[in-house]
């Protein structure tokens, strides 16, 4: 099964933070990502950027570095022209930031369309009392500043997550809030249970987010994605 085979991967590197070479995790378990892969020099960083298409989105992939864009780790809309010089920048970055960091490389992202969109956050961690919980709220920096979040313990029914959206304060962005359409409800309470049960099968994951998940009205995208092993 393939998402055994991420965790059984990361455990013979010795790993126990897994950013977003982890992503097969999720589509193992049907949630949507972006296309993406991770490279380890300029010349693939472009050749994968030339099938997934102009402009790309390029991240620092590094175990060490778990909030990326705060070194600038994060590239939006790099052009085709701009890639070698990009992963260099990338790299350079990261040494600065940390000289005996551990580097995996740099994931190439499609571009994702995140104006029709709302970014949000849905995480899960572990109580020792009762067990893995899942959280859902808004991402970025509001699911910090504002702590507007709905909690569930794993595994979760379909319609219990959806209950989950109605729980923040924020939900009436979701259902279009200033005349903009309604995000895709079911899509982000499917990714909600699918994640619940991913937690449910492997205890050894402590904690993942995906942040953002962007929630968009014709479906969901996980663009990011960090977790912990024990
Ligand atoms: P980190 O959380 O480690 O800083 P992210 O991968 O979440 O890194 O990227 C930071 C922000 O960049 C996201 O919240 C999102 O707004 C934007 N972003 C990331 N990936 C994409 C993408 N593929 N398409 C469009 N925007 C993206
Ligand atoms: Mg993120």
């Amino acid at each position: 099964e393939a998402a055994r085979d991420v965790l059984d991967q990361a455990r013979e590197r010795g790993a126990t933070r897994l950013g977003v070479e982890a992503m097969p995790l999720l589509d193992a378990y049907g949630i949507p990502t972006p296309a993406g892969e991770v490279v380890d020099s300029p010349v693939d960083a472009l050749a994968v950027a030339e099938r997934l298409g102009d402009p790309v989105v390029m991240k620092i992939v590094s175990p060490d570095i778990l909030h990326k864009s705060d070194i600038g780790g994060v590239k939006v809309g790099v052009p085709h022209e701009e890639v070698y010089d990009a992963f260099e920048d990338l790299i350079t970055r990261a040494r600065n930031y940390q000289p005996d960091a551990t580097i995996l490389g740099v994931q190439i992202q499609e571009m994702v369309e995140t104006e029709s969109g709302v970014e949000t956050i849905v995480g899960t961690n572990r109580d020792p009392q009762f067990g893995p919980l899942v959280l859902f709220g808004l991402g970025g920096v509001f699911v910090e500043v504002m702590e507007d979040t709905a909690l569930r313990l794993a595994p979760l029914a379909e319609s219990e997550a959806e209950a989950m959206l109605d729980e923040i304060q924020a939900a009436p962005l979701l259902s279009g809030a200033r005349g903009r359409d309604p995000v895709d409800r079911a899509a982000v309470a499917e990714t909600l249970a699918r994640l619940s049960q991913l937690v449910t099968d492997f205890p050894a994951i402590l904690e993942l987010d995906v942040n953002p998940l962007v929630a968009r009205p014709d479906g969901v995208l996980a663009v990011d994605l960090r977790l912990t092993l024990d």
